[in-house]
């Protein structure tokens, strides 16, 4: 700010090598920092006109970290440096007396606690003390005698404590602040919010010392905070606080109500209008919205803080659009201005006020799909169900979701269980539908007879408020207030900036025509996977034929079922194609371990449910029941081994994908089908299906006396796969990446129960993020890369894409970008997030 013309109270840097060296070289100051710091000070003081510790030219110093990444409140700061009794005078007679030594005991209190180590509630209890024995509730209310007495005891503080003397040399105490901020750099909660943060690489902190400046001095001071526009709507209006005849921490500290800018404007006008000046100069300079502070000496304008604004997503996005018709940026810059996770925030209902409810959060699990919920608690899939139908907003708390819950997950506003992790199926279809969802959250302890959940020590009834922050994780008491999503048209003209940027494409994870059509919403350009045992949930009539299927003893009985089913999917993949009018459509063969699509509950229920459902003998019934139960069930009966096993299964969804792109088509449709083989690990099982699915389309073509195109591909979601990727590619015309199952895989974690280890392994870091939210890269990655070069090593026109749970995350799209993957799918809901990641890169 100094070097752009603005005023800044003069001062010194003392830059991050030094406080590099000085860690280094065992806290010592590196050899001739001392003296140059002495000698820039002679320059300060002669702009200044004041002298360090000239008690007739009093010049008081402040001294602060500054660091290359904003970390709020983890360094140290020293205020009103260089008092001492003989300079305290001094400044008492040039500015009063309570100035002085109000600044004074401030002082002692700042250096004793930050430099000294001296805790501060010692301090504080002084002042505590003295109040009472003065019958005054304010620190203001003190008179300057009663703040003389205060240092006399602060004074005490220091002896008791260090069994010393304060330093009353004001040199001395400059080098010990610089040493106490330099080591402030290490201090534990330094050292932890860089490492939440992901700061790494950084060399240490800067030291600012700088000139005090006072906006206590009177009513022609005073000290505000300002935003160069309005940080929550993007409004260009300034946005900010301001007290009169005060200091900045009487605003932090509550002391008093601080006021809108428009009473600066009246009592100040001329430090009002350069300060609107050099908001616009900031904001030219710095080609954003920036946070600045500044402080009023006597109708003297200071600027003290400079720094890119803090924002929400609505505001990011406003403001990124003005500015680019201000002319202030250009397009690439502007899409750099607004996180993957500001959209986040416009697609999900929000909570109104987040710091409101922080003493109601009872429990926190996995930030499984973002979002806020609010409703009543409900324990079962059947009651979430019945409550929504009578107008209720519920909750389900499960100790873990079932496919067969899908009908209540989809009922209810939120979804909140003791088990799974990110990629859980609770956690997997929430995100699909922008639902809210809690998982893994292991403080639960779920009565589900009683109808009653334990969290932590609350104990919470069927019908009680609960609210959820599925983007924190945290699980609220009781009934809070929420606001909608704020799609403007802002987002729109972002979106279009975007678009124009970007190469990578971005599909969708979409099961039904609805999700579909959400997804086209989105700007999704095309299905990336279609997991068809979704649509078999749809209803009572679907599962039950779904049920005859898997119960068949002989290939006759699976064939009638399946002939059953053939229309369902059929219809399906109609309004699918429909909705993707002129996109691809990739469709998964059924991939799910079959047990998945039994009745819940024990055995005896689901028996007699079967045997309703099939007309088989009870014993009948049992018997395949039993052989149908798994050990491993994620790398048992599922995926491509189904089909093979089956193979009137893909002849049957084979034939519903090609009748339905057929009568689309007819009715003129543009439609791109490609049929995708899912848990392929060798070419010949990917070798049988591909010529099951292409003997099937020609049977379909000739009986429907029309022909179209089509592609086969595979998921490469087995480690095997992606070594041999060159071999599988002979076979496939695509591949699309399950991030799912190849993290589970390679690491060997089970994708249902990673929810009880996986909290640790981040609190111990063992890990740094969940392998199934934030991709692998240096393993999973290595996996996807070598696939994709062998895979179009053999098959130049490979399309290569990945449809795992990662497709959203932006800094695995980021990656998968740099890979040179054509394509990431995703859930509609995080479409906008993963075009705006894809862009970003490519900028
Ligand atoms: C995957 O494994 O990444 C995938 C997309 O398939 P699913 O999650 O259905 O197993
Ligand atoms: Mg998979």
């Amino acid at each position: 700010m100094a070097s752009i013309g603005l005023s800044v109270p003069p001062g010194l840097t003392i830059s991050t090598e030094a406080c590099q060296e000085y860690q280094e070289y065992g806290k010592k100051l590196p050899e001739g920092l001392w003296e140059e710091i002495l000698e820039a000070f002679e320059c300060v003081e002669k702009e200044m006109g004041a002298k360090l510790g000239d008690s007739s030219k009093p010049l008081l110093l402040s001294v602060r970290s500054g660091a290359a990444i904003s970390m709020p409140g983890m360094m140290d700061t020293v205020l009103n440096l260089a008092l001492n009794d003989e300079v305290v005078a001094g400044l008492a007679s040039r500015s009063g007396e309570r100035f002085a030594y109000d600044s004074y005991r401030r002082f002692l209190d700042m250096f004793g606690n930050v430099v000294m180590g001296i805790s501060h509630s010692l301090f504080e209890e002084k002042l505590e003390d003295l109040k009472a024995a003065k019958g005054v509730k304010l620190d203001t209310e003190l008179k300057a005698s009663d703040l003389k007495e205060l240092v006399a005891l602060y004074k005490t503080v220091y002896l008791e404590a260090k069994g010393e003397q304060f330093p009353s040399d004001p040199k001395e105490q400059l080098q010990l602040a610089v040493k106490a901020v330099f080591d402030s750099w290490d201090s534990p909660r330094a050292i932890k919010y860089r490492s939440i943060n992901q700061i790494t690489g950084l060399k240490g902190t800067a030291v600012n010392i700088q000139c005090m400046v006072f906006g206590n001095m009177g009513n022609t001071s005073g000290t505000g905070v300002l935003f160069t526009r309005n940080p929550s709507t993007g409004e260009k209006k300034l946005y900010g606080e301001f007290l009169i005849n005060a200091q900045g921490e009487d605003v932090v500290a509550g002391i008093r109500t601080p006021e809108d800018l428009d009473t600066m404007k009246q009592c100040l006008p001329e430090a009002y209008k350069e300060l609107v000046q050099n908001c616009e100069i900031l904001e030219r300079h710095y080609k954003d919205m920036m946070d600045i502070e500044f402080t009023v000496q006597e109708n003297r304008l200071w600027m003290l803080q400079c720094r890119s604004g803090k924002r929400t997503g609505k505001g990011a996005v406003r403001i990124a659009v003005d500015m680019v018709n201000e002319g202030l940026v250009d397009a690439r810059s502007a899409i750099k201005m607004v996180e993957p996770q500001h959209l986040d925030q416009l697609l999900h209902p929000q909570f109104e006020d987040p710091s409101s409810y922080k003493d109601n959060v009872i429990a926190t699990g996995l930030p499984a799909s973002p979002g806020a919920a609010v409703g009543q608690v409900v324990f079962s899939a059947d009651d979430a169900e019945t409550w929504h139908a009578q107008g209720k907003s519920v909750i389900l708390v499960r100790t873990e979701t079932s496919p067969e819950d899908v009908g209540g997950m989809h009922a209810a506003t939120g979804i909140l269980t003791a088990r799974g992790g990110m990629t859980s199926h609770a956690a997997v279809v929430a995100r699909g539908w922008g639902k809210c969802c809690v998982s893994g959250c292991s403080d639960l302890r779920v009565n589900d007879s009683e109808k009653v959940v334990l969290i932590g020590d609350k104990i919470i009834k069927e019908g009680e408020w609960l609210s959820l922050n599925g983007s924190t994780g945290e699980v609220i008491m009781g009934k809070q207030t929420l606001a909608p999503p704020a799609i403007s048209g802002d987002l729109e003209t972002f979106m279009s900036m975007v678009d124009e940027i970007r190469s990578l494409k971005v599909m969708a994870n979409a099961d039904t025509p609805e999700d579909a059509q959400t997804a086209r919403n989105n700007g999704a350009q095309g299905i990336g996977l279609c997991r068809t045992e979704h649509m078999f949930f749809a209803s009572d009539e679907r599962l039950k034929a779904v049920r005859q299927m898997i119960m068949a003893v002989t290939p006759e009985q699976r064939k009638k079922a399946l002939d059953l089913l053939l229309p369902y999917q059929r219809s399906d993949f109609e309004g699918i194609f429909r909705a993707m009018d002129g996109l691809p459509v990739t469709i998964r063969l059924l991939d799910p371990p079959l047990h998945e699509f039994l009745p819940e509950g024990d055995i005896e229920q689901m028996v007699s449910e079967l045997t309703s459902d099939t007309g088989m003998t009870e014993e009948e019934v049992f018997s395949k029941v039993e052989k149908l139960s798994e050990v491993n069930p994620m790398l048992g009966f599922r995926g491509c081994r189904l089909g093979i096993s089956y193979p009137e299964l893909t002849e049957m969804q084979a034939r519903a994908i090609f009748q339905a792109a057929i009568s689309m088509s007819n009715h003129g449709v543009q439609v791109f089908p490609e049929i995708m083989v899912p848990l392929v690990g060798t070419p010949q099982e990917l070798g049988h299906q591909v010529s099951l699915i292409r003997s099937i389309a020609e049977k379909v073509f000739s009986e429907m006396g029309t022909s179209l195109g089509y592609k086969v591909g595979t998921m490469i979601e087995i480690p095997r796969a992606a070594l041999i990727a060159d071999e599988i590619a002979k076979e496939a015309e695509f591949f699309s990446f399950g991030t799912n199952d190849l993290t589970q895989m390679t690491f060997g974690y089970s994708r249902d129960d990673v929810g009880k280890f996986l909290p640790v392994y981040l609190s111990k870091g063992i890990l740094p993020s969940d392998p199934f939210e934030v991709l692998d890269q240096k393993g999973v990655g290595q996996l996807i890369k070598m696939a994709t070069d062998k895979g179009c090593g053999a098959r130049p026109s490979l399309k290569v894409g990945i449809c795992g749970e990662h497709g959203g995350e932006p800094s695995s799209v980021a990656f998968f970008a740099e890979v040179g993957l054509d394509y990431v799918s995703c859930s509609p809901f995080r479409v906008p997030i993963a075009r705006l990641a894809a862009a970003q890169v490519a900028a």
